[in-house]
Protein backbone atom coordinates (compact mmCIF):
# COMPACT_ATOMS: atom_id res chain seq x y z
CA UNK A 1 0.00 0.00 0.00
CA UNK A 2 1.10 3.54 -0.71
CA UNK A 3 -0.79 6.39 0.25
CA UNK A 4 1.82 8.77 0.07
CA UNK A 5 -0.10 12.26 -1.00
CA UNK A 6 1.30 13.10 -4.30
CA UNK A 7 2.16 16.99 -5.64
CA UNK A 8 -1.21 16.60 -7.46
CA UNK A 9 -3.31 15.91 -4.82
CA UNK A 10 -1.47 18.02 -2.24
CA UNK A 11 -1.64 20.90 -5.23
CA UNK A 12 -5.51 20.01 -5.09
CA UNK A 13 -6.18 19.96 -1.47
CA UNK A 14 -4.19 23.35 -0.65
CA UNK A 15 -6.42 24.69 -3.78
CA UNK A 16 -9.87 23.73 -2.29
CA UNK A 17 -8.54 24.67 1.21
CA UNK A 18 -8.08 28.24 0.05
CA UNK A 19 -11.24 28.16 -1.68
CA UNK A 20 -13.06 26.76 1.45
CA UNK A 21 -11.91 29.59 3.85
CA UNK A 22 -12.70 32.72 0.86
CA UNK A 23 -15.77 31.59 -0.49
CA UNK A 24 -17.30 29.18 1.38
CA UNK A 25 -16.74 29.24 5.03
CA UNK A 26 -18.56 33.09 5.09
CA UNK A 27 -21.26 31.31 3.49
CA UNK A 28 -22.14 28.70 6.74
CA UNK A 29 -23.66 31.17 9.28
CA UNK A 30 -26.81 31.42 6.76
CA UNK A 31 -27.31 27.69 6.30
CA UNK A 32 -27.05 27.26 10.42
CA UNK A 33 -29.42 30.08 10.82
CA UNK A 34 -31.70 30.01 8.21
CA UNK A 35 -31.56 26.51 6.69
CA UNK A 36 -30.25 25.14 3.16
CA UNK A 37 -33.16 26.88 1.23
CA UNK A 38 -32.00 30.21 2.41
CA UNK A 39 -28.78 29.60 1.06
CA UNK A 40 -29.60 28.38 -2.34
CA UNK A 41 -28.93 31.23 -4.15
CA UNK A 42 -25.49 32.08 -3.41
CA UNK A 43 -24.68 28.55 -3.34
CA UNK A 44 -25.66 28.81 -7.16
CA UNK A 45 -23.28 31.03 -7.45
CA UNK A 46 -20.62 29.31 -5.57
CA UNK A 47 -20.84 26.96 -7.78
CA UNK A 48 -20.05 29.16 -10.97
CA UNK A 49 -16.90 29.76 -8.71
CA UNK A 50 -16.23 26.00 -7.78
CA UNK A 51 -15.93 24.72 -11.46
CA UNK A 52 -13.49 27.42 -12.57
CA UNK A 53 -11.08 25.55 -10.18
CA UNK A 54 -11.06 22.24 -12.56
CA UNK A 55 -12.28 20.45 -9.66
CA UNK A 56 -15.94 20.29 -10.12
CA UNK A 57 -17.21 16.67 -10.15
CA UNK A 58 -13.86 15.95 -9.48
CA UNK A 59 -14.29 11.97 -9.14
CA UNK A 60 -15.91 11.91 -12.81
CA UNK A 61 -13.37 11.05 -15.98
CA UNK A 62 -12.40 14.19 -18.03
CA UNK A 63 -14.08 12.89 -21.27
CA UNK A 64 -17.55 14.28 -19.14
CA UNK A 65 -16.03 16.94 -17.95
CA UNK A 66 -14.73 15.56 -14.21
CA UNK A 67 -11.19 16.05 -13.57
CA UNK A 68 -10.31 12.10 -13.57
CA UNK A 69 -9.22 11.51 -9.74
CA UNK A 70 -8.62 8.37 -8.62
CA UNK A 71 -10.90 6.66 -6.10
CA UNK A 72 -8.10 7.32 -3.61
CA UNK A 73 -7.04 10.85 -4.94
CA UNK A 74 -10.57 11.44 -4.54
CA UNK A 75 -10.50 10.78 -0.89
CA UNK A 76 -8.05 13.01 -0.07
CA UNK A 77 -10.09 15.91 -1.69
CA UNK A 78 -13.41 14.32 -0.15
CA UNK A 79 -11.72 15.07 3.10
CA UNK A 80 -10.93 18.61 2.44
CA UNK A 81 -14.25 19.11 1.29
CA UNK A 82 -15.93 17.45 4.33
CA UNK A 83 -14.31 20.43 6.74
CA UNK A 84 -17.53 22.46 5.49
CA UNK A 85 -20.88 21.56 5.39
CA UNK A 86 -21.69 23.10 2.10
CA UNK A 87 -17.79 21.90 0.81
CA UNK A 88 -19.38 18.74 -1.44
CA UNK A 89 -22.68 20.52 -2.87
CA UNK A 90 -19.89 23.55 -4.10
CA UNK A 91 -17.88 21.22 -6.15
CA UNK A 92 -20.88 18.87 -7.05
CA UNK A 93 -19.78 16.03 -5.10
CA UNK A 94 -22.69 15.60 -3.09
CA UNK A 95 -24.81 12.88 -2.34
CA UNK A 96 -26.53 11.29 -3.81
CA UNK A 97 -25.71 12.96 -7.08
CA UNK A 98 -22.13 11.34 -6.80
CA UNK A 99 -23.60 7.93 -6.37
CA UNK A 100 -25.78 8.01 -9.30
CA UNK A 101 -23.37 9.89 -11.66
CA UNK A 102 -20.74 6.60 -10.57
CA UNK A 103 -23.52 4.54 -11.79
CA UNK A 104 -24.68 5.96 -15.07
CA UNK A 105 -21.15 6.37 -16.29
CA UNK A 106 -20.14 2.34 -15.38
CA UNK A 107 -23.86 1.05 -16.81
CA UNK A 108 -25.68 3.65 -18.86
CA UNK A 109 -26.46 3.23 -22.50
CA UNK A 110 -25.03 5.97 -24.75
CA UNK A 111 -28.41 7.66 -24.71
CA UNK A 112 -28.43 7.39 -21.01
CA UNK A 113 -25.26 9.30 -20.50
CA UNK A 114 -25.98 11.90 -23.00
CA UNK A 115 -29.33 12.43 -21.53
CA UNK A 116 -28.90 11.35 -17.77
CA UNK A 117 -25.18 11.67 -17.18
CA UNK A 118 -23.67 14.81 -18.49
CA UNK A 119 -26.05 17.41 -17.30
CA UNK A 120 -25.48 15.53 -14.02
CA UNK A 121 -21.64 15.92 -14.22
CA UNK A 122 -22.32 19.38 -15.51
CA UNK A 123 -24.45 20.37 -12.33
CA UNK A 124 -27.77 21.71 -14.49
CA UNK A 125 -29.75 19.30 -12.73
CA UNK A 126 -29.78 17.29 -9.87
CA UNK A 127 -31.21 13.70 -9.26
CA UNK A 128 -32.35 11.14 -6.29
CA UNK A 129 -32.08 7.46 -5.55
CA UNK A 130 -35.39 5.50 -4.16
CA UNK A 131 -34.77 2.34 -3.19
CA UNK A 132 -35.98 2.36 0.61
CA UNK A 133 -39.72 1.91 0.83
CA UNK A 134 -41.29 3.10 4.65
CA UNK A 135 -43.45 -0.48 4.75
CA UNK A 136 -40.12 -2.42 4.73
CA UNK A 137 -37.02 -2.59 6.34
CA UNK A 138 -34.16 -0.65 4.10
CA UNK A 139 -31.73 -2.81 6.25
CA UNK A 140 -33.05 -6.21 4.41
CA UNK A 141 -32.42 -4.42 0.16
CA UNK A 142 -33.73 -7.68 -1.29
CA UNK A 143 -37.23 -7.16 0.64
CA UNK A 144 -38.65 -4.68 -1.86
CA UNK A 145 -43.17 -3.78 -2.92
CA UNK A 146 -42.22 -1.81 -5.62
CA UNK A 147 -42.49 -3.52 -8.98
CA UNK A 148 -41.82 -2.57 -12.03
CA UNK A 149 -43.68 -4.39 -14.85
CA UNK A 150 -43.11 -4.59 -18.62
CA UNK A 151 -46.12 -3.17 -20.85
CA UNK A 152 -45.36 -3.36 -24.45
CA UNK A 153 -42.58 -0.46 -24.87
CA UNK A 154 -42.35 0.25 -21.14
CA UNK A 155 -41.76 -0.17 -17.69
CA UNK A 156 -44.66 0.63 -15.56
CA UNK A 157 -43.53 0.92 -12.17
CA UNK A 158 -46.08 1.23 -8.65
CA UNK A 159 -44.33 1.61 -5.23
CA UNK A 160 -44.11 3.85 -2.03
CA UNK A 161 -40.39 4.87 -1.10
CA UNK A 162 -38.90 7.45 1.45
CA UNK A 163 -35.94 9.51 1.92
CA UNK A 164 -35.05 9.73 -0.73
CA UNK A 165 -32.85 12.51 -0.83
CA UNK A 166 -32.67 15.91 -2.65
CA UNK A 167 -36.12 13.84 -5.13
CA UNK A 168 -37.51 17.61 -4.19
CA UNK A 169 -36.44 19.59 -7.30
CA UNK A 170 -34.63 16.58 -9.02
CA UNK A 171 -34.71 15.97 -12.45
CA UNK A 172 -34.44 12.21 -12.26
CA UNK A 173 -35.03 9.61 -9.77
CA UNK A 174 -33.24 6.01 -10.15
CA UNK A 175 -35.51 3.43 -8.87
CA UNK A 176 -34.99 0.15 -7.53
CA UNK A 177 -38.33 -2.20 -8.14
CA UNK A 178 -38.78 -5.59 -8.52
CA UNK A 179 -39.14 -6.71 -11.87
CA UNK A 180 -38.16 -10.36 -11.51
CA UNK A 181 -40.15 -11.80 -8.49
CA UNK A 182 -39.69 -15.48 -10.06
CA UNK A 183 -35.70 -15.05 -10.10
CA UNK A 184 -34.14 -18.16 -7.67
CA UNK A 185 -31.48 -16.01 -6.92
CA UNK A 186 -33.09 -13.47 -4.49
CA UNK A 187 -30.48 -10.81 -5.15
CA UNK A 188 -31.75 -10.97 -9.17
CA UNK A 189 -35.13 -9.93 -8.50
CA UNK A 190 -34.28 -5.83 -8.67
CA UNK A 191 -33.69 -3.78 -11.29
CA UNK A 192 -33.03 -0.02 -11.31
CA UNK A 193 -34.81 2.34 -14.37
CA UNK A 194 -34.04 5.72 -14.40
CA UNK A 195 -37.19 7.71 -14.18
CA UNK A 196 -37.65 11.59 -15.05
CA UNK A 197 -39.40 13.05 -12.23
CA UNK A 198 -42.03 14.59 -15.20
CA UNK A 199 -43.18 11.44 -15.84
CA UNK A 200 -47.11 11.06 -14.78
CA UNK A 201 -47.32 8.58 -12.03
CA UNK A 202 -44.23 9.92 -10.09
CA UNK A 203 -45.60 11.85 -7.47
CA UNK A 204 -43.28 13.57 -4.72
CA UNK A 205 -45.77 13.29 -1.59
CA UNK A 206 -43.45 15.87 0.48
CA UNK A 207 -40.30 16.25 2.53
CA UNK A 208 -40.13 14.42 5.24
CA UNK A 209 -38.74 16.18 8.54
CA UNK A 210 -35.71 15.15 9.63
CA UNK A 211 -34.19 16.50 12.97
CA UNK A 212 -36.18 19.23 12.98
CA UNK A 213 -34.78 20.50 9.22
CA UNK A 214 -37.96 20.37 6.91
CA UNK A 215 -35.27 20.89 3.83
CA UNK A 216 -35.82 22.57 0.96
CA UNK A 217 -34.42 21.21 -2.20
CA UNK A 218 -31.19 19.89 -2.21
CA UNK A 219 -31.48 18.74 1.43
CA UNK A 220 -34.38 17.90 1.41
CA UNK A 221 -35.46 13.66 2.34
CA UNK A 222 -38.67 12.80 -0.09
CA UNK A 223 -41.21 10.89 0.10
CA UNK A 224 -42.40 9.42 -3.68
CA UNK A 225 -45.30 7.56 -4.68
CA UNK A 226 -44.99 5.75 -7.89
CA UNK A 227 -48.44 5.18 -9.08
CA UNK A 228 -47.98 3.01 -12.57
CA UNK A 229 -45.48 5.40 -13.74
CA UNK A 230 -44.26 4.49 -17.27
CA UNK A 231 -40.74 4.45 -18.84
CA UNK A 232 -39.52 3.52 -21.73
CA UNK A 233 -37.96 -0.20 -21.43
CA UNK A 234 -34.74 1.33 -22.59
CA UNK A 235 -34.36 3.22 -19.43
CA UNK A 236 -33.21 -0.02 -17.71
CA UNK A 237 -29.98 0.65 -15.80
CA UNK A 238 -27.77 -2.14 -16.55
CA UNK A 239 -29.25 -5.69 -17.33
CA UNK A 240 -32.43 -7.03 -15.76
CA UNK A 241 -31.77 -8.04 -12.65
CA UNK A 242 -29.06 -5.99 -11.66
CA UNK A 243 -30.10 -3.75 -9.30
CA UNK A 244 -27.83 -5.17 -6.35
CA UNK A 245 -25.40 -5.29 -8.48
CA UNK A 246 -25.15 -2.06 -9.24
CA UNK A 247 -26.27 -1.08 -5.78
CA UNK A 248 -23.14 -2.79 -4.36
CA UNK A 249 -20.96 -0.89 -7.18
CA UNK A 250 -22.71 2.21 -5.91
CA UNK A 251 -22.37 1.77 -2.41
CA UNK A 252 -18.96 0.80 -2.29
CA UNK A 253 -16.94 4.45 -3.70
CA UNK A 254 -19.87 5.87 -1.94
CA UNK A 255 -19.08 4.76 1.50
CA UNK A 256 -15.72 6.38 0.64
CA UNK A 257 -16.55 9.05 -0.23
CA UNK A 258 -19.07 9.39 2.64
CA UNK A 259 -16.61 8.12 5.16
CA UNK A 260 -13.68 10.86 4.08
CA UNK A 261 -15.93 13.37 4.06
CA UNK A 262 -16.79 12.42 7.97
CA UNK A 263 -12.97 12.48 8.86
CA UNK A 264 -12.90 16.30 7.12
CA UNK A 265 -15.79 16.96 9.82
CA UNK A 266 -13.64 15.07 12.55
CA UNK A 267 -10.94 17.62 11.75
CA UNK A 268 -12.82 20.35 11.59
CA UNK A 269 -14.39 19.85 15.01
CA UNK A 270 -11.20 18.94 16.50
CA UNK A 271 -9.77 22.04 15.34
CA UNK A 272 -12.37 24.01 17.05
CA UNK A 273 -11.85 21.85 20.48
CA UNK A 274 -8.42 22.67 20.62
CA UNK A 275 -8.52 26.49 19.76
CA UNK A 276 -10.71 26.23 22.77
CA UNK A 277 -9.35 24.07 25.16
CA UNK A 278 -6.33 26.27 24.45
CA UNK A 279 -7.30 29.88 24.94
CA UNK A 280 -10.74 29.35 27.40
CA UNK A 281 -9.68 30.07 30.49
CA UNK A 282 -11.63 28.55 33.60
CA UNK A 283 -9.29 30.90 36.04
CA UNK A 284 -6.37 33.39 35.15
CA UNK A 285 -4.31 31.50 33.22
CA UNK A 286 -5.79 27.90 33.81
CA UNK A 287 -6.80 27.03 29.97
CA UNK A 288 -9.59 24.64 30.07
CA UNK A 289 -6.80 22.18 27.83
CA UNK A 290 -4.57 22.36 31.49
CA UNK A 291 -7.44 19.49 32.81
CA UNK A 292 -6.50 15.99 32.01
CA UNK A 293 -9.88 15.18 31.30
CA UNK A 294 -9.95 17.22 27.85
CA UNK A 295 -6.17 16.50 27.36
CA UNK A 296 -7.87 12.72 26.93
CA UNK A 297 -10.77 13.81 24.84
CA UNK A 298 -7.98 15.69 22.69
CA UNK A 299 -5.32 12.48 22.43
CA UNK A 300 -7.77 10.23 22.05
CA UNK A 301 -9.63 12.18 19.28
CA UNK A 302 -6.31 12.47 17.53
CA UNK A 303 -5.74 8.45 17.68
CA UNK A 304 -8.90 7.72 16.62
CA UNK A 305 -9.50 10.06 12.83
CA UNK A 306 -5.55 9.68 12.20
CA UNK A 307 -6.73 5.56 12.67
CA UNK A 308 -9.75 6.22 10.55
CA UNK A 309 -8.57 8.03 7.94
CA UNK A 310 -5.89 4.57 7.39
CA UNK A 311 -8.93 2.51 7.32
CA UNK A 312 -10.38 4.59 4.86
CA UNK A 313 -7.52 5.04 2.58
CA UNK A 314 -6.93 1.11 2.83
CA UNK A 315 -10.86 0.55 1.65
CA UNK A 316 -10.44 2.75 -1.05
CA UNK A 317 -6.82 1.10 -2.05
CA UNK A 318 -8.40 -2.20 -2.11
CA UNK A 319 -11.38 -1.33 -4.25
CA UNK A 320 -9.34 -0.04 -6.32
CA UNK A 321 -6.70 -3.21 -6.44
CA UNK A 322 -9.14 -5.69 -6.13
CA UNK A 323 -12.61 -4.33 -6.90
CA UNK A 324 -15.80 -3.87 -4.77
CA UNK A 325 -16.85 -7.47 -4.09
CA UNK A 326 -13.75 -7.83 -2.39
CA UNK A 327 -13.13 -4.84 -0.47
CA UNK A 328 -16.83 -5.94 1.34
CA UNK A 329 -15.62 -6.42 4.63
CA UNK A 330 -13.22 -2.85 4.45
CA UNK A 331 -15.96 -1.13 3.16
CA UNK A 332 -18.46 -2.45 6.61
CA UNK A 333 -15.77 -1.56 8.58
CA UNK A 334 -15.12 1.77 7.89
CA UNK A 335 -18.88 2.25 7.38
CA UNK A 336 -19.66 2.17 11.11
CA UNK A 337 -16.41 2.84 12.35
CA UNK A 338 -15.71 6.27 10.76
CA UNK A 339 -19.51 6.98 11.51
CA UNK A 340 -19.21 6.56 15.66
CA UNK A 341 -15.47 8.37 15.32
CA UNK A 342 -17.45 11.51 13.92
CA UNK A 343 -20.30 11.42 16.23
CA UNK A 344 -17.76 10.92 19.45
CA UNK A 345 -15.16 13.79 18.03
CA UNK A 346 -17.89 16.08 17.18
CA UNK A 347 -19.84 15.28 20.98
CA UNK A 348 -16.29 16.35 22.82
CA UNK A 349 -16.05 19.07 20.62
CA UNK A 350 -19.31 20.40 22.21
CA UNK A 351 -18.74 19.17 25.89
CA UNK A 352 -15.56 21.52 25.34
CA UNK A 353 -17.35 24.61 24.16
CA UNK A 354 -19.82 24.05 27.09
CA UNK A 355 -22.76 26.08 26.10
CA UNK A 356 -21.02 27.52 23.43
CA UNK A 357 -21.21 24.19 21.58
CA UNK A 358 -24.79 23.98 21.71
CA UNK A 359 -24.94 27.44 19.55
CA UNK A 360 -25.43 27.68 15.97
CA UNK A 361 -21.96 29.96 16.23
CA UNK A 362 -20.07 26.74 15.24
CA UNK A 363 -20.92 24.03 12.98
CA UNK A 364 -20.88 21.70 15.79
CA UNK A 365 -24.26 21.90 16.87
CA UNK A 366 -25.57 21.56 12.72
CA UNK A 367 -23.22 18.47 12.23
CA UNK A 368 -24.51 16.71 15.56
CA UNK A 369 -28.13 16.70 14.09
CA UNK A 370 -27.20 16.61 10.66
CA UNK A 371 -24.53 13.76 11.36
CA UNK A 372 -27.02 11.30 13.41
CA UNK A 373 -27.84 9.71 10.01
CA UNK A 374 -24.19 8.95 9.24
CA UNK A 375 -25.12 5.42 11.90
CA UNK A 376 -28.30 5.03 9.86
CA UNK A 377 -28.05 5.58 5.57
CA UNK A 378 -25.87 3.05 3.33
CA UNK A 379 -26.16 0.24 6.02
CA UNK A 380 -27.00 0.90 9.62
CA UNK A 381 -23.84 0.21 12.01
CA UNK A 382 -25.41 -3.05 13.16
CA UNK A 383 -26.11 -4.30 9.15
CA UNK A 384 -22.49 -3.78 8.84
CA UNK A 385 -21.27 -5.25 12.25
CA UNK A 386 -23.24 -8.18 11.68
CA UNK A 387 -21.73 -8.79 7.77
CA UNK A 388 -18.11 -8.89 9.22
CA UNK A 389 -18.97 -10.93 12.21
CA UNK A 390 -20.81 -13.71 9.77
CA UNK A 391 -17.84 -13.27 8.00
CA UNK A 392 -14.95 -13.64 10.01
CA UNK A 393 -17.02 -16.71 12.04
CA UNK A 394 -17.36 -18.47 8.94
CA UNK A 395 -13.71 -18.69 8.85
CA UNK A 396 -14.06 -20.35 11.80
CA UNK A 397 -16.55 -22.97 10.71
CA UNK A 398 -19.45 -21.09 11.87
CA UNK A 399 -22.38 -22.98 9.48
CA UNK A 400 -26.14 -21.48 10.99
CA UNK A 401 -28.06 -18.73 10.78
CA UNK A 402 -29.81 -17.11 8.21
CA UNK A 403 -27.78 -14.99 5.64
CA UNK A 404 -29.52 -12.56 3.80
C1 LIG B 1 -30.33 11.07 6.21
C2 LIG B 1 -30.77 9.86 5.45
C3 LIG B 1 -30.68 9.87 4.05
C4 LIG B 1 -31.12 8.77 3.32
N1 LIG B 1 -31.10 8.80 1.95
C5 LIG B 1 -31.62 7.80 1.24
C6 LIG B 1 -31.73 7.87 -0.19
O1 LIG B 1 -31.32 8.85 -0.81
N2 LIG B 1 -32.34 6.84 -0.86
C7 LIG B 1 -32.82 5.74 -0.21
O2 LIG B 1 -33.34 4.84 -0.86
N3 LIG B 1 -32.74 5.63 1.14
C8 LIG B 1 -32.16 6.63 1.87
N4 LIG B 1 -32.10 6.55 3.26
C9 LIG B 1 -32.69 5.38 3.92
C10 LIG B 1 -31.65 4.49 4.58
O3 LIG B 1 -30.88 3.83 3.62
C11 LIG B 1 -32.41 3.52 5.52
O4 LIG B 1 -32.98 4.31 6.56
C12 LIG B 1 -31.51 2.45 6.09
O5 LIG B 1 -31.13 1.53 5.10
C13 LIG B 1 -32.20 1.68 7.23
O6 LIG B 1 -33.43 1.18 6.80
P1 LIG B 1 -34.74 1.47 7.68
O7 LIG B 1 -34.80 2.93 7.96
O8 LIG B 1 -35.90 0.86 6.98
O9 LIG B 1 -34.50 0.77 9.07
P2 LIG B 1 -34.77 -0.77 9.42
O10 LIG B 1 -34.28 -1.64 8.33
O11 LIG B 1 -36.19 -0.91 9.84
O12 LIG B 1 -33.81 -0.98 10.66
C14 LIG B 1 -34.06 -0.35 11.92
C15 LIG B 1 -32.92 -0.64 12.85
O13 LIG B 1 -32.83 -2.03 13.04
C16 LIG B 1 -31.51 -2.37 13.39
N5 LIG B 1 -31.04 -3.50 12.57
C17 LIG B 1 -31.21 -3.67 11.24
N6 LIG B 1 -30.59 -4.77 10.82
C18 LIG B 1 -30.01 -5.33 11.91
C19 LIG B 1 -29.22 -6.48 12.14
N7 LIG B 1 -28.86 -7.30 11.14
N8 LIG B 1 -28.80 -6.75 13.40
C20 LIG B 1 -29.15 -5.93 14.42
N9 LIG B 1 -29.88 -4.81 14.25
C21 LIG B 1 -30.31 -4.53 13.03
C22 LIG B 1 -30.64 -1.15 13.15
O14 LIG B 1 -30.34 -0.54 14.38
C23 LIG B 1 -31.54 -0.25 12.34
O15 LIG B 1 -31.25 1.13 12.54
C24 LIG B 1 -31.63 7.65 4.00
C25 LIG B 1 -31.70 7.62 5.40
C26 LIG B 1 -31.27 8.71 6.12
C27 LIG B 1 -31.38 8.68 7.62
Amino acid sequence: MDFTVTPKVFTMCGLVREFLAREVYPLEPLLRREGFAAMLPRLRKLREKARQTGLFAAFMPQEVGGAGLSLVEFAYLSEELGRSPIGHYAFNCQAPDVGNMEILLKYGTAEQKERFLLPLVRGDVRSCFTMTEPELAGSNPVWLATTARKDGEAWVIRGHKWFATGADGAAFAICMATTNPEAEDRYQRASMIVVPTDTPGFELVGNLSVMGERGGDWASHGEVSYQGARVPLSNLLGGEGTGFLIAQERLGPGRIHHCMRWIGVCERAFDILCRHAATRELAPGKPLGTRQMVQQWIAESRAEINGARLMVLHAAWTIETEGVYQAREEISLIKFTVARTMQRVIDRAIQTLGGLGMTDDTPLAFWWAHERGARIYDGADEVHIDAVARRILRGYGMRSGEQR
